[in-house]
């Protein structure tokens, strides 16, 4: 879509304002508004300039003027607001007019266009599966005095009975996987998410309840290019977000709220194209995957443990990466099996929906640099032909939960916390460097960022340590 045709609409539906958005390093999203009238031409070309010393991540104040480019193509009709307001996602510049290095959504733009100059592929899809909770209360504190923490859905009362509640339809622990009304309480919030997703543009495929008990779901969404995937992931969030607030709830998106019970991943099902036609297909192989399928998935895995810095980049994901919650631990490929770090699905899979699902990631991802991180790994691993069935990494078809110490001896695990991750990122890095994708500054920028949140964790008191220290 072009300027002309934006402002034509702006016209044409009564537009009021127009909301430019951005993010930032960590994957939060910010926003500038202009009223309608005063956009022309000149801003859609020139952009809107922001101070980019207060996003997260970004440059110092000594040097903060950039500009955000608003990328039309993107635009749709923000449906919480109520002034009718078109929303654009932006590239972030330097006052120059050049891409701005730390930029996730410029980063994502130039995997693209380094994928197209490898030759390998025209297009990489992905399709994100983003799991979360609705909660009706959330109250924290923490401090040197001590800490606190709770949270409660109705459906956790329901399970509890910590309030007088009828618990007739009490959902067993981890028993909520698509149990009817009235058990699924959030059937009818998830509709309207739907809806709105829908006039937003997105292909809603699917939502159901997930498997943990307090209030888990779930919703589908098409698979599409990375960098408009990602924007879609960003989308998603704040509708998921805005309707759980208009219902008084609020949702998170972070991987293990609940100890003891299943957590929120991104799934992110990947495949590459030429064209029209698959690349990941072919027929009798293992899962019928093509060579170039089985490279990229060597790839992923031999660059998982950095990898899963930028995919699962929080202290509460590596609480997520443990046994028995169907969230994968070990790094192999398989089909059918939730225990493995890569599952290729075999149910209904026609060539052109041939792919592979890498079930590690979660949603605290910045889904610009952790799509990126995952392409420019599968793409090492076809350039560099790394067979994961010569590598260790499977495949596996037995659930890995229940094999023994002994038969699980030479399976590679995911790392076990942040601190390993970043290490790892740090120590391999290169792969993300192919083609100016990633620099070595932003990399710098981010294993110093979350190194900071890994500080800010270990030197608060946690309420467990009330539980095991207090009275000893
Ligand atoms: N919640 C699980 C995870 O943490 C996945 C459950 C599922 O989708 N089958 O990855
Ligand atoms: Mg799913
Ligand atoms: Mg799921
Ligand atoms: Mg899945």
């Amino acid at each position: 879509m072009d300027s002309k045709a934006v402002l034509s609409r702006i016209n044409t539906e009564n537009i009021e304002f127009v909301d430019f958005r951005i993010v930032d390093l960590l994957g939060r999203q910010h926003h500038v508004t202009v009223p309608a009238f005063a956009v022309d031409e000149d801003t859609f070309a020139n952009g809107i300039a922001f101070d980019g010393s207060s996003l997260v991540g970004y440059k110092g104040i000594e040097e903060s003027d950039m500009v955000a480019i608003p990328d039309l193509a993107s635009a749709y009709i923000d449906p919480f607001v109520a002034a009718k307001t078109l929303n654009i996602v932006c590239n972030i510049h330097n006052p120059d007019g050049t891409p701005y290095a730390r930029d996730p959504r410029g980063i994502a733009l130039r995997a693209e266009a380094y994928l197209q100059k490898l030759g390998i592929a025209t297009d990489a899809y992905f399709g994100p599966e983003s799991e979360f909770f609705l909660f009706d209360h959330v109250r924290y504190a923490s401090g040197p005095s001590g800490s606190f923490f709770h949270i409660d859905s109705e459906e956790a009362y329901w399970n509890t009975g910590k309030e007088e509640k009828n618990l007739g339809y009490k959902v067993p622990n981890k028993g909520g996987y698509f149990p009817v009304q009235p058990t699924d309480s959030q059937a009818d919030i998830r509709n309207e998410m739907c809806t709105l997703l829908s006039e937003a543009g997105l292909k809603v495929e699917r939502h159901h309840h997930e498997v943990a008990t307090a209030g888990q779901g779930e919703i589908n969404f098409r698979f599409d290019t990375l960098t408009r995937t990602a924007d879609h992931l960003l989308l998603f969030k704040y509708i998921v977000r805005n309707v759980a607030a208009k219902h008084g709830k609020t949702a998170t998106f972070m991987p293990k709220p609940i100890v003891g019970d299943n957590g929120s991943g991104m799934h992110v099902h990947q495949s590459l194209f030429d064209g029209d036609t698959p690349l990941f297909y072919e027929k009798g192989g293992y899962g019928n995957l093509s060579e170039m399928a089985l490279f990229y998935i060597g790839g992923i895995l031999h660059h998982a443990p950095a990898l899963i810095a930028l995919t699962n980049p929080s202290t509460n994901s590596y609480k997520r990466l443990v046994p028995g919650y169907e969230a994968p631990v070990n790094l192999v490929f398989s089909k059918g099996n939730r225990s493995a770090a890569i599952r290729i699905p075999v149910a209904a899979v026609t060539p052109k929906a041939c792919r592979i699902e890498f079930r590690t990631p979660d949603s605290t991802a910045n889904p610009y640099l952790a799509f990126t991180a995952m392409l420019m790994a599968g793409l090492d691993g076809i350039r560099r032909k790394l067979d994961p069935r010569e590598l260790g990494f499977g495949p596996i078809d037995k659930n890995i939960y229940d094999m023994s110490p002994a038969e699980k001896a030479d399976i590679m695990s995911a790392p076990g916390s942040l601190a390993e991750a970043l290490a790892a990122l740090e120590r391999d890095c290169d792969f993300l460097m192919a083609g100016d994708v990633f620099t070595p500054e932003v990399i710098a920028a981010w294993i110093d960022l979350k190194r900071g949140e890994l500080e800010q964790v270990e030197r608060t008191v946690n309420p467990k340590e009330y539980e095991l220290y207090y009275d000893l």
